[in-house]
Formats: structure tokens, C-alpha cells, sequence
């Protein structure tokens, strides 16, 4: 099918680029006769072209209990055509809202231009301006699948995931592209620029620098006062701890003056998170309040039989 091969390739894209894909992060589909193509949960967008990483579901069946409010639209595995996926793929957390925008073309990437704003209490605010004259909307902080989608409100083309990401949404491959750099250019933030330090003053045995930008001190202390977004906590866990409030080996740790430090033996998907946390906490200026996931929050995400499925897999 030509648009899944031109969907796999930009797909591939995508998930090379770690402003906009951080290891099994974000999701791409298209809708074709009746069919959803969705990423399968715990894929790499990166690896599209080169393994099959897309689920196909029945479309019609999906969204008549979408519409019904059934509870299999939780995880959509009864949804799936079994002829026409690669066995052992499982769609998508996030296939409820790919099956609910009408575009043929739902692009989700966790785009750190994005998540800079939509991490802050006056995100919405922000954004607003900036995305003047595109039909965009802002969605609140919700769990992410099913009960992520019955919050939106189907009609625009960009949707702002407080504490999460972007979606955009079009009738070709070639537009939602075009919107997804949009809004990428018209979200940008500065990267702050951090006092320069010594690595040396913070070596650390068993730890090494991340390839990711020195944090400044505002920025290493936003970074580690909570979660920030969804991956950040499924990957990291409450793992990321400033220098000056160290207990055991955290997964990172955050010294301003310097990128975030990792643990030499984290696995590619916490690495690429805890990169992203410093590519993130670059952008935040001193004044900014971030939001944080509240506790409630949190133990939505960790206690998410769909979301432990996802560490369960290779990366
Ligand atoms: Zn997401």
C-alpha cells in the first residue's frame, strides 16, 4: 500500500529525530479502505522502514465502540485484522485517538519545541499567540489512550497535549508534515545558557555526560522537581536527581553547568529520555512554573497494565 510505504518512510524520520521522538515515544497512522494502520506499542518510529511496525485494525468495527464507550477500546487488541498484521503487534496506546480524527494522516510526536511550553502552568496562554491562524487546540493533562481521546473535540488540525506532546492531523502525508514543522518553528524556545563548569567537579564513577545541552541552574532544578511528562516517569521513573540531593545511583543525575549525567548502563530507551529531559530543560527560562504530574497522576501511569506491557519490550 503506497501511503503506508510514504508513512513508514517519514514515520522513519521522525523517530531519528530526537527533538521529536524519544526511543518508543509518539505514534503515526493513516486510514485506508476501512482499515487503521497504527505504530504498535513499544515500537521504534525509528525502525519503520526496516521492521514491520504498524497494526492494522478494522476501522468501522473500532469506532462504532468507540462511540459506544467499550471498554476494549482500552487497549483495541480485539480490533486488530489479524490477516493483515505482522504477528506479536499490539496496537498503539494511543490508537483511540488515531481512530477518531477524521484526517487520513494523525501524526504524535513528543516534540520538545512543543513539550517546553506544555509543560508550564501557562501553557495555554503561551501557545495561544503563537499558533494564531492555525485551527489548533489545547488539551489538558489526561492519562493517555482512551480516556486521552474522549477529551478531545474533534475539528482541528494541531492538538497541544498539556504535559505530553503534539498531534497533528491532515488529508495528506505531505501537509501534516508541513504542519508538524510549523508548529515545531512557531514553538521554538531559546536554549538558556548555562554557566560554564568544570565537568571535572561532578565526575562521577559509573556515570558519564549525555549528549545533550549543559543545564543551567533553574534548569536542573525544574528537571528534577517531578515529572514532566508521561515517558519521563514510564522510562526514568522518579529517577532524575539533582547533584546536590543525590541518594544511591539514580538514573541521572542533573548538576547545572553541565548535561545531564547517566548511569553507563542505561538501555537506549531510558537514555533517550534522560536526553530529552535535558533538551527539554534547556528551553525552561528562570520564571517559568512548570506543572508537574500529581501524584494521582502518576500512579494512573504506573499502575497502566498497557504502559508496563511497553517496558516489557526490547528496545
Ligand atoms: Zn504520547
Amino acid at each position: 500500500m503506497r501511503d503506508l510505504a510514504a508513512l513508514a518512510r517519514v514515520s522513519a524520520e521522525l523517530g531519528a529525530n530526537r527533538l521529536l521522538v524519544q526511543a518508543a515515544g509518539g505514534n503515526t497512522s493513516v486510514k485506508a479502505d476501512g482499515v487503521l494502520w497504527v505504530k504498535a506499542s513499544g515500537r521504534w518510529l525509528a525502525k519503520a522502514v526496516d521492521e514491520p511496525i504498524f497494526a492494522a485494525l478494522d476501522l468501522p468495527r473500532l469506532t462504532d465502540a468507540m462511540a459506544a464507550g467499550d471498554p476494549a477500546c482500552e487497549t483495541c487488541d480485539a480490533f486488530v485484522r489479524a490477516d493483515l498484521s505482522a504477528s506479536g503487534l499490539r496496537p498503539s496506546v494511543e490508537t483511540t485517538l488515531h481512530a477518531g480524527l477524521p484526517q487520513r494522516f494523525v501524526l504524535h510526536v513528543h516534540c520538545v519545541e512543543t513539550i517546553s511550553n506544555a509543560v508550564l502552568e501557562d501553557g495555554a496562554s503561551r501557545v495561544a499567540p503563537l499558533l494564531d491562524g492555525l485551527k489548533w487546540a489545547w488539551v489538558p493533562y489526561t492519562r493517555p489512550g482512551f480516556p486521552l481521546f474522549q477529551t478531545i473535540t474533534p475539528g482541528a488540525d494541531i492538538y497541544v497535549f498539556a504535559n505530553h506532546g503534539l498531534v497533528v492531523a491532515a488529508d495528506t502525508l505531505e501537509a501534516a508534515v508541513a504542519l508538524l514543522a510549523t508548529v515545531g518553528r512557531r514553538l521554538a524556545r531559546p536554549l538558556q545558557t548555562a554557566p560554564t563548569r568544570s565537568a571535572r567537579g561532578v565526575e562521577r564513577a559509573g556515570y558519564r555526560l549525555a549528549d545533550a545541552p549543559a543545564l543551567t541552574s533553574h534548569g536542573a532544578k525544574f528537571a528534577a522537581a517531578g515529572t514532566l511528562y508521561p515517558d519521563h516517569l514510564v522510562f526514568l521513573g522518579s529517577g532524575a536527581a539533582h547533584i546536590d540531593s543525590v541518594v544511591g545511583t539514580p538514573p541521572v543525575i542533573l548538576a547545572p553547568g553541565c548535561p545531564p549525567l547517566v548511569r553507563e548502563d542505561l538501555a537506549p530507551a531510558p537514555l533517550a529520555l534522560a536526553q530529552c529531559l535535558g533538551d527539554v530543560a534547556a528551553r525552561l527560562a528562570p520564571n517559568d512554573r512548570p506543572r508537574y504530574l500529581t501524584a494521582q497522576q502518576e500512579y494512573e501511569l504506573t499502575h497502566w497494565d498497557a504502559e508496563k506491557y511497553r517496558l516489557t519490550l526490547p528496545d
